[in-house]
């Protein structure tokens, strides 16, 4: 057995390079990730290509390991340059993504540390950490000492739980679903239909409150549909409404809709994926006003902060209601129970064991200062502003939406002759192969409108200045070829 175990051992070290192997390969992976951020200037923001990273079906996982030159090839052939690159500041569609370079180094720390965040117990300094970060949101949305939170993944996650919490805050049982009823618009983000379905809510009733012209909810249709409810015998509970939609960067109109679900007992959710953290400049601000009478707010710091990929927040009014529907209880993790002097994600959340992500947040905050931050996101709206306002003067034919609340812009070409939606699909795919910059499309009552979305910290004056010529080549290419 002794002579099993030593041979396995022999093996098994491999997996704990020493410090000089450590060295080389960390220089391997600095380069190619230099190369990867010196080439996005260069590079385009979509890069179409045949082949769509499928060479990654002939190199399958296999008994032996491989030079790490070698994989980092494979990696910069078939997964950096096919696609989309959410690094590069001509990324303009859907809401663009961060990758904040010292947040990089907040996630190599937190995942060489493995620090275990799930259990205060387990690992103090991370969950309080977290803590501080929760806090601050909190703080930044103006929510009392009796908040609470957590870090997820991302703002599908964050609003599954909080919509959670909310159903069992409103004491809406599988019984009650059924005439319970829950307010929206169509311009609601999509997961949050789908965290209405997961959290067994698919059988409620979902009223589609009307919009205006700059489609926000309108107050009075909410209104005047809880009112016709109630009187109906059904159960009004919960309201969630949009702070950024992510079509159309529209701010639902928080306070005067506080005014009703106040008035009306019923839970008020936020969903500001996209637009919390404009909250840290004064336009922000006024729009988001009200935001501190919601009982929850969603925000995502890899959109509006920058960060890379894999951060969201939930924040909830009242803690007790999040720990209600979201502590664990487990005999083999009692002991860990007994030091409570700081609130563990564990018992904010559907996760127990989760990855440290308050390190890759905390990291460009402190190190960057909050006055950086403030400057790069008010930067986004006036780079959106700056695009309405000149898209007219540059390029003949624009027809414009509303003016932006925050830093999505709708417009869309009209043709001298032909069909404007065709057109108008036309370009956006001649855009997608030109690949200077990347811009998305949206239907806007069966009228295609194409979008620009600003919200990479890359993303600068020259950036938009790019946008317009891209459009010009494209539809002067277009125009060409009918
Ligand atoms: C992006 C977005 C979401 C979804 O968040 P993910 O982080 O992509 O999971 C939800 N709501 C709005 C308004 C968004 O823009």
């Amino acid at each position: 057995m002794l002579e099993k175990i030593q041979e396995l051992e022999q093996k098994a070290r491999f997996l704990e390079p020493d410090s000089k192997q450590r060295d080389g390969l960390r220089n391997k992976v600095i380069d190619h990730s230099e190369a990867f951020l010196e080439s996005l200037k260069e590079e385009p923001a979509y890069l179409v290509t045949d082949d769509k990273g499928k060479a990654l079906w002939e190199h399958p996982v296999g008994e032996e390991g491989a030079a790490l030159a070698d994989l980092l090839q494979l990696v910069h052939e078939q997964v950096d340059r096919p696609g989309l690159h959410p690094a590069s500041g001509g990324h303009l569609a859907y809401i663009p993504g961060g990758g904040l370079f010292v947040s990089a180094l907040g996630d190599y720390l937190a995942d060489v540390g493995n620090h275990y965040a799930g259990v205060f117990y387990a690992s103090p300094g991370a969950v309080r950490m977290e803590n501080v970060l929760i806090r601050w949101m909190c703080d930044l949305v103006g929510y009392p000492d009796s908040a609470a939170g957590n870090l997820t993944s991302g703002g599908s996650i964050a609003n599954l739980s909080g919509i959670v919490a909310a159903r069992d805050a409103k004491g809406i049982s599988s019984r009650k679903v059924a005439e319970s009823v829950i307010y929206l618009t169509e311009q609601v983000h999509h997961c949050v239909t789908k965290a209405i379905r997961i959290g067994g809510l698919g059988e409620a009733q979902i009223r589609y409150v009307a919009i205006d012209e700059h489609f926000r909810m309108d107050p009075n249709s909410l209104a005047q549909q809880v009112k016709a409810d109630k009187e109906a015998g059904l159960i009004p509970w919960l309201v969630v409404v949009s702070a950024g939609t992510t079509d159309t960067g529209a701010v639902d109109p928080i306070a005067r809709i506080a005014d009703i679900t106040e008035r009306e007992d019923i839970w008020l959710h936020v969903d500001a994926a996209y637009g919390g953290f404009f909250i840290l400049c004064e336009d922000g601000k006024k729009l988001l006003k009200g935001i501190e009478r919601s009982d929850s707010v969603v925000m995502d710091p890899h959109k509006s902060l920058f960060l890379p990929y894999g951060s969201g927040a939930l924040l909830i009014k009242d803690r007790e209601h999040l720990l209600k529907s979201q502590h664990y209880q487990a005999n083999y993790l009692l002991d860990a129970k007994n030091d409570q002097e700081e609130l563990s994600p564990a018992d904010l959340s559907p996760e127990l064991t989760k990855p440290f992500r308050g390190l890759r947040l905390w990291l460009p905050l402190k190190y960057h200062g909050l006055s950086v931050f403030r400057a790069a996101i008010e930067e986004k709206l006036w780079l959106a502003r700056w695009f309405y306002e000149n898209l007219e003067l540059e390029i003949p034919g624009m027809e414009r939406g509303p003016y932006p609340d925050l830093s999505v812009v709708l417009y869309r070409y009209l043709p001298q002759s032909g069909e404007a939606n065709q057109f108008n699909l036309d370009l956006i795919e001649a855009i997608r192969q030109d690949g200077r910059v990347f811009l998305s499309s949206t239907r806007i009552n069966g009228e295609v409108y194409l979008r620009l979305a600003v919200l990479s910290f890359r993303t600068h004056l020259d950036t938009i200045e790019l946008t317009f010529q891209a459009l010009k080549d494209c539809i002067q290419r277009i125009e060409k070829s009918y």
